[in-house]
């Protein structure tokens, strides 16, 4: 996945999925309850989507260590390990993260790595090489050095 977000492509998308949120949290005579919050949900997932494709994303610096994690990456907010003076690819590397979900929306791209990460499980049988192996992170992992710069908020 190149960077599609901030290109004329992810404002149009940015359009599209504000409207669909608008949409989802107008309530329809007819909804039941489950219908109801089932859209509700929908319209938060498409809502942080369409700030993603043309908004920066947000950096939180926090002790990680106890995870054994570099950072990781959640809907608009990329969160990375203070306890080290972390190099330029890490926080690429999670704003790569950022930009799938951004593109797929947090929902369908969360599932997609869950679907790859258990079909990944059954081909490798070993947790580490199906993690590393799953199509998010190979994404990621190809455009960590890639220089490519972007706005964030907070962090260093
Ligand atoms: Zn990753």
């Amino acid at each position: 996945m190149q960077n599609l977000v901030n290109s004329w492509f992810s404002v149009v998308l940015a359009v599209v999925f504000a409207s669909v949120a608008v949409w989802c949290f107008v309530p329809q005579e007819n909804d039941g309850a489950i219908i109801r919050y089932t859209k509700y949900a929908l319209g938060v997932n498409f809502a942080v989507s369409s700030y993603m494709l043309v908004g920066p994303p947000i950096v939180i610096e926090t002790d990680l260590s106890w995870m054994g994690m570099a950072g990781f990456s959640s809907g608009p907010f990329i969160v990375l390990d203070n306890s080290w003076d972390w190099p330029d690819y890490v926080l690429r590397h999670e704003y790569q993260h950022f930009c799938q979900q951004a593109i797929l929306t947090p929902l369908v791209s969360g599932v997609l790595s869950k679907v790859s990460l258990f079909i990944n499980l059954i081909i490798y049988r070993d947790w580490h090489e199906a993690y590393i192996n799953t199509w998010h992170e190979r994404d990621a992992r190809e455009h960590e050095e890639d220089g490519f710069e972007f706005d964030y908020i907070g962090g260093k």
